[in-house]
């Protein structure tokens, strides 16, 4: 084979021996193991220098980017879920790394060390290969420990400092009269709710359209139409052992004629019988929930309104005394349904759809002496809760 002789600084090559054109000195033998071996390390330094810059490329990037995230939108931080002591430091020194070993990558990609003389570094033997890793690569794991170690000191740091100060980073300031954070609400993390969507069963499946209202005794008859067209009676006794029943009426009335009758002592439901051609062919009739019909005088009874007046949409869904203290049922903007008792702490009922509860619409409370039923929409039907003077428990 003919031998190769090249140049150290422009990488010309050829196959006589001389002075390279370029006035970068004497051409190289490579058959010569101590020239292709300082060819090879002259490479390795370039690459190494290449290298460094683009770690501290990475890291650039890494601190600048978790920097802005946390001056921006610190929430997107404590967000992401890691249930461990000192979670947001580590999180944050996580990102950090992966940042920055990330945008190295990149720039190692887009920014590539060019060895002039590629080739050589396979023939190099793999003794010489570890022993080259070893020196230049000395300096990027001394870099790295120090970055890392720099890090860590940082999140350290801030998890004393919490320790010391709580999660508001304003006490490290002097306390100034009347300023409060107002949006420290964003980090607080979700709290945990006493019952999960699937805890709340359904009194009567679908979404109801409620009909008609009427109070009898120490009793509330609620009358709705159900997405099939079907009527459905639920008569709900907060202080019962059976607070809240829903039944699917089969009655011989038109559903859509439906009405409660009003001043009863029992509950009836009046409607249309049967159609005519005229007023005057139209029958009507009255019947009890069980089906049975009304003998009384029909003329006589008093509909109730079909419209019923919903009460007013409002945060606080009740507010009582419940065996002697004041309590009271809300729901808070950020979703939480929570019930505070005079004396105790607030306890989080469930958490609204967003976060994984039941849709909680159109609450209706109603209040008795022992117990307090508050009655309302999920997506899949008609749910509630029940709360006493000791405990709160979905219907
Ligand atoms: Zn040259």
């Amino acid at each position: 084979m003919a031998r190769t002789f090249v140049c150290s600084d422009c990488t010309a090559s050829s196959s006589e021996p001389g002075d390279c054109k370029c006035g970068g000195g004497a051409l190289l033998d490579l058959d010569d193991p101590a020239a292709v071996a300082m060819l090879v390390e002259q490479d390795d330094r370039v690459e190494e220098k290449v290298k460094q810059r683009n770690l501290w490329i990475g890291v650039a990037v890494g601190l600048v980017t978790i920097g802005a995230v946390l001056l921006a939108a610190p929430q997107v931080i404590v967000a992401i879920p890691l249930p461990i002591p000192f979670a947001n430091p580590i999180k944050v020194i996580t990102l950090m790394i992966l940042l920055a070993a990330g945008a190295m990558q990149v720039a190692n990609a887009v920014l590539p060390a060019r060895r002039k003389f590629p080739q050589l570094k396979q023939t190099v033997g793999p003794s010489s290969a570890v022993a080259r890793m070893r020196g230049p690569q000395r300096g990027t794991l001394i870099t790295v420990a120090i970055v890392g170690g720099f890090l860590v000191v940082v999140g350290v740091g801030v998890s004393v400092l919490r320790g010391i100060v709580g999660d508001d980073p304003k006490k490290l300031l002097p306390e100034k009269q009347g300023a409060e954070g107002a949006n420290g609400e964003a980090e607080t993390p979700a709290p945990k709710a006493r019952y999960r969507e699937a805890d709340f069963g359904v009194v009567a499946r679908g979404i109801l359209t409620l009909r008609g209202r009427v109070n009898i005794g120490d009793k509330t008859a609620l009358l709705y139409r159900a997405p099939s067209g079907d009527l459905v009676l639920c008569t709900v006794q907060p202080d019962a052992a059976t607070s809240v029943a829903c039944d699917e009426l089969r009655l011989g009335v038109r559903p859509q004629t439906a009405r409660l009758v009003e001043g009863q002592s029992e509950i009836l439901i009046h409607g249309v019988t049967k159609m005519g051609q005229t007023p005057e062919e139209t029958e009507y009739g009255a019947f009890r929930a069980d089906g049975s019909s009304y003998e009384g005088d029909i003329g006589a009874l008093t509909m109730a309104s079909d419209r019923p007046t919903l009460p007013p949409a409002s945060a606080t869904w009740f507010s009582a005394e419940l065996g002697g203290k004041k309590t009271s049922l809300t729901r808070k903007p950020s979703g939480e349904l929570e019930l505070t008792r005079e004396g105790d702490e607030p306890v989080v009922v469930v958490l609204d759809a967003d976060r994984g509860g039941p849709s909680t619409g159109q609450p209706m409370a109603f209040i008795g002496t022992s117990a307090v039923v508050v009655v309302f929409q999920t997506k899949q039907g008609l749910s509630g809760v029940r709360v006493d003077a000791n405990d709160i428990a979905p219907l």
